[in-house]
């Protein structure tokens, strides 16, 4: 006997979804349904974070502009954690690309400080 428990993330309502024994309950409406099936193949998220900027002590915020499977979320981040942003930067901008093949995008704009 199996049981799993699952928070669908695609509305506000949040409907907590459990599959046990192949089946699934409490979700509100189909995408939860498609959600759970999702999840359990091949989780995959959108990747949000901040990286360093060149020459700067602030950061620059970025998403993935795609899903990273869940597996290689931290392995993307180590990866950031080594990127080092030239401003400026319009939002939108690839900052940078993984090795998933995804890209990591400014999610604002940033002009260098003034001296
Ligand atoms: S199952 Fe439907 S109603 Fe419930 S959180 Fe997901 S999208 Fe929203």
């Amino acid at each position: 006997m199996s049981k799993a428990e699952f928070i669908c993330i695609h509305c506000p309502v949040g409907c907590k979804i459990i599959v046990e024994n192949e089946e699934i309950m409490g979700n509100e409406c189909k995408r939860g349904e498609e959600y759970v099936i999702q999840e359990m193949k091949n989780a995959k998220r959108i990747l949000t974070t901040t990286v360093f900027i060149e020459g700067e002590q602030r950061m620059l915020p970025v998403k993935s502009d795609g899903e990273i499977p869940k597996e290689l979320i931290k392995d993307c981040m180590r990866e950031l954690a080594k990127v080092k942003a030239r401003l400026p930067v319009k939002r939108g901008d690839v900052i940078y690309k993984t090795s998933t093949g995804i890209n990591i995008i400014a999610t604002r704009s940033m002009e260098k400080k003034q001296e």
